[in-house]
């Protein structure tokens, strides 16, 4: 029986258990898929190792830690730094990042997106900015603190705080902040968020499962929103696919996967 696992801080919301168990259940593939709280990301590797897990996911605030775990990292999670999926080869830990492909395919349906305003600077939003800016898409980045501005400064991004903002029309505002999983929190203060809202086409929030206040908001202004469950669904099936490495088939995978939504 293969072991599979979550890694985050909060992990108790996530539905990763639900859809990756439901791909193993319905297809009897003999693994099993659980969740780790995890406080101290510099003990992802230890945790992994002394579990004996075939692979994982990492959810926030550890995809950065992750990506320093991992004996190798492949494919864009090499050029963006951020691991959202851990495979174990044969004791070695190979990172990818699948959270990125999983948004593309998600916002397909509001069309040909060319400015994108990404509220929030973590791992989530480094994988996100990259990928649009591979894609030809204008990106703008606001995050409350300083810090972790500079990786997107670089990629070309304008970057701003809450206090040099300047508010500019979008096609696409995203909150990739992990406010909001906290009742009643939005993602910058009242009176920025309201100014953004009114100058935004489409809104997409990377949370799941609940309407966050921010959503909450602009489904009262009227924008067509949507929250994170299409892009956790295709991150998903992403992931699934490198942890049986081509055992099942894809098609089998998204079916069960699709399924446990409407569970
Ligand atoms: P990180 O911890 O790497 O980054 C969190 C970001 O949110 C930082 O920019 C941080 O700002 C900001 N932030 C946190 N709390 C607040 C707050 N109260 N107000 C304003 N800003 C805040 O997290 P990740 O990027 O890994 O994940 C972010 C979210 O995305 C999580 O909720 C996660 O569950 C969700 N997610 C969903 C996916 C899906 O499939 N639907 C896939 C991937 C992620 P600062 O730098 O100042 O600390």
């Amino acid at each position: 029986m293969k072991l599979f696992a979550i890694f985050g801080d909060p992990v108790a919301h996530s539905r990763s258990p639900l859809m990756h168990n439901s791909v193993f259940k319905n297809l009897n593939y003999k693994a099993c898929y659980t969740r780790i709280h995890l406080q101290d990301g510099s003990k992802l590797k230890e945790t992994f190792l002394s579990l004996k897990l075939s692979g994982a996911n990492i959810t926030v605030p550890h995809k950065e830690a992750a990506y320093a775990a991992c004996d190798e990292v492949r494919g864009f999670a090499k050029k963006v730094g951020v691991v959202n999926t851990i495979v174990n080869e044969n004791g070695r830990l190979i990172g990818y990042n699948t959270d990125a492909d999983g948004f593309m395919f998600a916002i397909k349906e509001f069309g040909d997106v060319k400015n994108i305003l990404i509220l929030g600077a973590g791992g989530t939003a480094k994988a996100l900015a990259s990928k649009f800016i591979d894609s030809g898409i204008k990106v703008s980045v606001m995050n409350r603190s300083d810090s972790r501005l500079s990786y997107f400064k670089e990629l070309g991004c304008e970057c701003f705080n809450w206090d040099n903002f300047e508010i500019k029309k979008y096609d696409l505002v995203l909150n990739s902040t992990s406010a909001g999983l906290k009742d009643k929190e939005f993602p910058a203060p009242l009176a920025l968020i309201e100014q953004i809202l009114n100058n935004t086409s489409f809104v997409a929030e990377v949370i799941y499962g609940k309407i966050t206040p921010f959503l909450k908001l602009a489904k009262e202004k009227n924008i067509t929103c949507k929250d994170g469950a299409d892009m956790l669904l295709a991150q998903g099936i992403l992931a699934n696919e490198l942890f049986v490495n081509s055992e099942l088939k894809s098609d089998d995978i998204e079916h069960y996967m699709s399924k446990s939504f409407t569970l």
